[in-house]
């Protein structure tokens, strides 16, 4: 995987101070290859990696991270640019009816679609109507019923033997029935065909153009892959468009398609769906999509965890205060609550700077016994925090009973809390606390 590659290239990066040249071509390289296998485009993926390098190149090693963090921090955050920064939300219309158009090739997930939306409309107290406009597809508008009477809204359908034919003329029936019912929102569900196609782009168009939508949007499958580019080029300049929904996301594709359907058409991706079921739908994450595509979850949850930990001043506080052999059960408390809060003891264990020799200690320290320590200590008076010394035999039996442990426990916990502070003063000293990295500088 990437992450694995990543991880070998970028760990010759450790210790260094400022991102070297050679460094960051080789990161570029594998980021480059991952990219690809995650079916984005060739231009757009040159576009992103030169971006890239010339962002690494600049920037300082951060004291949060080590250098092969952050280069994948900066990957990650480019990735979460590209792909749009912040959610678009849906553009709705000052006078109602908000109209949405969708459009895109056969079997992208545009009638299902029509039916998550209307859902999600009504979660939002919306009171949407959906309008059947695919009349090349023999079972087209039946699915399409099918569908709002799942999603609880009515469809606005051309009655069989009416004559018409024309899906034009029903889109702009179907407005007008929209605003005579007082429906706020109309989705248009439109024909596609297997390949882009000027007759049904044209339909399109014509549809547009009577309908006046306030947002058209494209509808692209995720396992389209490399194709995606073309397909959203013919769609950005036939009909147009104003958002884009990404279908099949539970499949296994990586999701470069959006990527470089957002790249190329610079149109932000609005909506994303994950499965058949109505339910299976949501509105986009460009944060979750970046890390789908690098691959690299994990790692972008412990940088993630590691910036929120390092807080500089709160670090150095209590370093000042470690070094002088002044801690305090309470700080040790806070420490450990601010810890918890990162997650299970286990996963930090990579995070931290030459862990190997404290792998062992730390190992002892499971969930349980967290729970037990933080529990003696919330038993005890803020007299007794502040200066442990004063535990003597019948304030420990208190405390025992007070949290539910026995007196061993608490005997042991202050044990342990001396020999921590006084482990401390002396690391303190042989590090020159504080400071994050010692062998940086
Ligand atoms: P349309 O031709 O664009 O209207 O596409 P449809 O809405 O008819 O969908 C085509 C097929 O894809 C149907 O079998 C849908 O159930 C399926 N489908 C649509 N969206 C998704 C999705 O997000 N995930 C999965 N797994 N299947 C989907
Ligand atoms: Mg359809």
């Amino acid at each position: 995987t990437l992450s694995d590659r990543l991880t070998s290239v970028l760990q010759n990066l450790r210790g260094k101070g400022r991102l070297s040249e050679a460094d960051i071509d080789a990161t570029a390289r594998e980021i480059r290859v991952a990219l690809l296998e995650a079916d984005v485009a060739l231009p757009v993926v040159r576009t992103f990696i030169a971006s890239i390098k010339e962002r690494a190149k600049g920037s300082e090693v951060s004291q949060a991270l080590n250098p092969a963090q952050q280069v994948v921090k900066i990957v990650n955050e480019e990735l979460v640019g590209i792909l749009g920064g912040e959610t678009r939300r849906l553009n709705l219309a000052k006078n109602p009816p908000t109209v949405i158009m969708l459009a895109g090739l056969q079997g992208a997930g545009k009638t299902t679609l029509a039916g998550k939306l209307a859902k999600w409309l009504r979660g939002q107290g919306h009171t949407p109507m959906l309008v059947a406009c695919d009349l090349q597809r023999p079972n087209a508008v039946t699915q399409l019923q099918v569908v709002g009477e799942r999603a609880g809204v009515p469809v606005f359908a051309p009655e069989p033997g009416n004559g018409v034919g024309d899906p034009v003329e029903v889109a702009r029936r179907g407005i007008e029935e929209a605003k005579r019912a007082q429906h706020d929102v109309v989705v248009v569900d439109t024909a596609g065909r297997l390949g882009v196609d000027e007759e049904m782009m044209r339909q399109a168009i014509d549809i547009r153009a009577a309908v006046q939508p306030d947002e058209v949007l494209f509808v692209v499958d995720a396992m389209i892959g490399q194709d995606a580019v073309n397909t959203a080029t013919a769609f950005s300049e036939g009909v147009g468009f104003t958002g884009v929904v990404l279908t099949k996301l539970d499949g296994d594709a990586r999701g470069g398609a959006a990527l470089s359907v957002r790249e190329v058409t610079g149109q932000p991706i609005l909506f994303a769906s994950n499965g058949e079921k109505l339910e299976d739908f949501d509105v986009f994450h460009p944060d979750r999509m970046a890390s789908r595509i690098l691959g690299m979850g994990d790692m972008l949850t412990l940088i993630e965890q590691a910036e929120q930990a390092f807080d500089a001043d709160q670090a150095e506080a209590a370093a000042v205060k470690m070094g002088s052999g002044q801690l305090t059960l309470e700080d040790f408390l806070e420490q450990m609550l601010a810890l918890r809060k990162m997650g299970p003891i286990a996963n930090l264990l990579g995070m931290l700077p030459g862990a190997g020799q404290m792998k062992d200690q730390l190992a002892n320290l499971d969930e349980k016994h967290l729970d037990r320590v933080q529990a003696i200590i919330r038993g005890m008076t803020p007299a007794e925090r502040d200066d442990p010394k004063i535990i003597n035999a019948s304030r420990r039996l208190r405390i025992a009973n007070g949290s539910g442990v026995r007196v061993s426990d608490v005997n042991d916990l202050v044990n342990r809390f001396f020999d921590a502070r006084k482990m401390m003063s002396q690391m303190a000293g042989r590090f020159g606390l504080p400071g994050a990295r010692p062998n940086s500088r």
